[in-house]
């Protein structure tokens, strides 16, 4: 494209909340056939909500969210604020106080999995059946009953070990944005494909997935490996956009083709972004590549 076509492009797209960054950028979204999508904050909403809470142990349901918050209290993870949100909503309801709350010792992020720390004397885990089982903590058929219901119906569960026994778990749910179907059938419409990856679990990820027309997911992955399964499509010839939210995806915008972060996302993932989706709206996804075609096919 011609330095004034960039330009004419570029304006357009930041009266429209669609920030690119330079003509390389416009040139690439061009030639886009495949978007990898992540899914915590950028097909969903971003914010967890606890939607049950189970006790697999003697504990009151007080004591377990105490020592599940104190775990948490650390974490920048949504779904720690979840849990964290949760605990206050049910000392609430039992008239106890809502300051407090011990910190744990000893604060550990497993990174796609969970935490973990020392409360008191005891040892808390709190995160995915992966967690527990990479901590030798057995997860029992009730347990794996309560996590396959729960999966089944989109939601994430959250596994509460307490000195090497799980506890009790929760499970969370996201929503899925309003407009991610819409969208991602307009893609389709565009001749384009849309692949979902996500450090969550298979079940959920499937389930969230169906919700909004997706058929080929990667679920499971850690960070680098988000990078590495767009590595593999570009392996295969396709020119790859990833849209992210930058919690865990930063690398995998980097490696794309064209990196889109989600405005409302974190400012490693803006930096490590090729276009920035300033209103967090998926429809800008769209708004971005047409621009690109229509730039591009004009000085052609
Ligand atoms: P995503 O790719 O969907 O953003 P992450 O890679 O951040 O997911 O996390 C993967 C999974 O690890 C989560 O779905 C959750 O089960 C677990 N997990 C990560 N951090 C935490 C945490 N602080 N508390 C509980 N579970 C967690
Ligand atoms: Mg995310």
């Amino acid at each position: 494209a011609t330095p004034t076509a960039v330009m004419v492009a570029t304006g357009k797209g930041a009266s429209q909340g669609v920030l690119i960054k330079g003509g390389d950028a416009l040139e690439k979204a061009y030639k886009v056939k495949t978007v990898v999508f992540d899914k915590t904050g950028t097909l969903t909403v971003g914010k967890p909500v606890v939607v049950s809470a189970v006790l697999f142990s003697s504990f009151s349901m007080e004591e377990f969210c105490d020592m599940a918050t104190a775990a948490e209290a650390n974490s920048e993870h949504p779904i720690a604020k979840a849990v964290v949100e949760h605990a206050k909503r049910i000392r609430q309801k039992i008239g106890s106080s809502t300051e407090h709350v011990a910190e744990a010792k000893d604060f550990e992020v497993h990174t796609g999995a969970g935490v973990s720390g020392k409360v008191g004397e005891k040892m808390v885990l709190v995160g995915n059946k992966r967690l527990m089982q990479a901590s030798n903590v057995t997860v029992g058929t009730e347990v794996e009953n309560y996590i396959s219901e729960n999966e089944r119906l989109a939601r994430t569960c959250v596994l509460v070990s307490i000195d090497g026994k799980i506890a009790g778990a929760f499970a969370v749910t996201d929503p899925v944005k309003p407009e991610a179907e819409r969208v991602i059938s307009f893609l389709h419409s565009m001749g384009i494909s849309a692949i979902m990856v996500t450090g969550d679990n298979w079940a959920t990820a499937a389930a969230i997935a169906k919700e909004v027309g997706i058929k080929k997911v990667f679920a499971e992955t850690d960070p680098m490996g988000k990078a590495d399964r767009i590595k593999d499509l570009q392996g295969k010839g396709m020119t790859v956009a990833m849209v992210g939210d930058g919690i865990n995806d930063s690398p995998a915008l980097v490696a794309a083709d064209v990196g889109m972060a989600i405005g409302a996302g974190t400012d490693v993932a803006i930096e490590a972004a090729d276009i920035v989706l300033i209103k967090s709206n998926l429809e800008d996804v769209v708004t971005a590549i047409d621009l690109s075609r229509k730039t591009i096919l004009r000085i052609r």
